[in-house]
């Protein structure tokens, strides 16, 4: 059975990358010998256009989805849309409805920085002589962005305003199976962090990490208030494998992870669902930037975090695991071989400066030539 995959390349430097992304994923079908069906859809502004702007996620779209195992997103945004009303603005008229339509409740971002591209990071070389490689995995649907009373009101004659954080248990523990999933495919670490010495949802949050640990025994668990974490992320970000934390400080987190990495052009995403039966889940692949307006149409982009995004989506939500492994060494070589887009490029030693195709074309090269015997993620994590 070929695995099925819709493709929403969406705006900007979106159909750019994602052609190139596209070539990575048959150059991998081939290679490891299975197949996609894949169809694409219209998201974003181009969907916008093509309703007189009637909607940025037609329903078409949102059929096709339903009937794959998978979503490939490019990213959807730009000037031309800003000023339409909020509500079909297209990150909010379709990301967010996207999300919120498949239940995607859990959101993997990697903040990796390569050994050879450690000058791109704000963290001093010294700190992480070998790079690092992070994932946080955030509760995406719950916590104080959704909880409720939330509100504004005149209380003694002055304005108050007021949000709830709150915390099911059940959803403490769906997140916390994703991460300790996650976590047993790497390096089988998980710092869970929360802030438990002041709110009681971390208390809550905190209990059930504990428990749920008992059913991983083979990953080593630590717990780190958020203000420390935000900290030690920038002290000693090769210290950590997998973070795992609720929507506010995962939403803070992450991005922090993201400027720490040195490019955004680099960083994938994921946005999951319940694991089904076979282990694997219904997600959203994405780049963790937008849809850089500024780059757009000019073949300058780098390519690598929708390329990462197959990666993503072969391990979590496709079981070809052995491909995920290859393109993410793929990439790696690439990036060893001195090859860099403008975002990462700084006329050092050793580097070539490469537009979108070439990059891609290079990962492609690279592909070729690994070992479709070869096992395992890169090493050291
Ligand atoms: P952005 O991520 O698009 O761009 C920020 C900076 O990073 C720009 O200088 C851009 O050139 C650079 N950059 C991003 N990806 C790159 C890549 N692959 N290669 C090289 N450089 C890259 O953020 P922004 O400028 O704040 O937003 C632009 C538009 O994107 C807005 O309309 C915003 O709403 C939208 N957006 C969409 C998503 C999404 O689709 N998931 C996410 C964030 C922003």
């Amino acid at each position: 059975m070929p695995h099925t995959i819709t493709v929403l390349p969406g705006d900007g430097i979106g159909p750019e990358v994602m052609d190139l992304a596209l070539h990575v994923l048959d150059a991998a079908a081939a290679k490891f010998d299975f197949q996609i069906s894949r169809s694409t859809h219209l998201v974003g502004g181009a969907a916008l256009d093509a309703t007189q702007n009637e909607t940025p996620l037609p329903q078409e779209t949102i059929a096709a989805s339903e009937q794959a195992d998978a979503i490939l997103f490019g990213s959807v945004g730009g000037p031309k849309w800003e000023n339409l009303p909020p509500d079909i603005q297209p990150e909010r008229g379709a990301l967010l409805p996207l999300r919120k339509h498949f239940g995607l409740f859990a959101n993997l971002r990697p903040g990796s920085c390569h050994p050879s591209l450690t000058h791109a990071s704000p963290v001093k070389n010294e700190l992480i002589p070998n790079g690092f490689d992070v994932l946080c995995v955030r509760e995406l649907t719950g916590g104080i962005y959704f909880g409720t009373p939330k509100g504004r009101e005149e209380r003694n004659g002055e304005p108050v305003a007021f949000d709830t954080m709150v915390y099911k248990k059940s959803e403490i523990e769906n997140i916390l199976h994703v991460a300790f999933k996650a976590a047993q495919g790497r390096d089988k670490r998980l710092t869970s962090v929360d802030k438990a010495n002041v709110l009681a949802t971390s208390v809550l949050w905190r209990e059930t990490a504990n428990e749920i640990a008992a059913q991983y025994p083979d990953v080593t668990m630590d717990h780190l208030y958020v203000d420390n974490a935000a900290m030690q992320l920038v002290k000693r970000p090769d210290s950590f494998d997998v973070i795992v934390t609720e929507n506010l400080f995962g939403d803070i987190l992450s991005d922090e992870m993201a400027m720490i990495s040195g490019s955004l052009g680099m960083l994938p995403s994921a946005s999951l669902g319940n694991m089904k039966d076979d282990g694997l889940y219904f997600g959203m692949y994405e780049p963790s930037g937008g849809s850089a307006p500024d780059i757009a149409g000019k073949g300058i982009a780098n390519p690598i975090a929708q390329i990462l995004s197959v990666s993503m989506m072969l391990r979590y939500s496709l079981g070809e695991t052995a491909a995920a492994d290859a393109i993410d060494h793929a990439v790696q070589a690439t990036i060893d071989s001195g090859l860099r887009t403008g975002d990462l490029f700084t006329g050092a030693e050793g580097e070539s400066k490469v537009n979108t195709i070439e990059m891609g074309t290079a990962i492609l090269a690279h592909l070729d030539k690994v070992s479709p015997s070869r096992q395992g993620p890169l090493s050291p994590r």
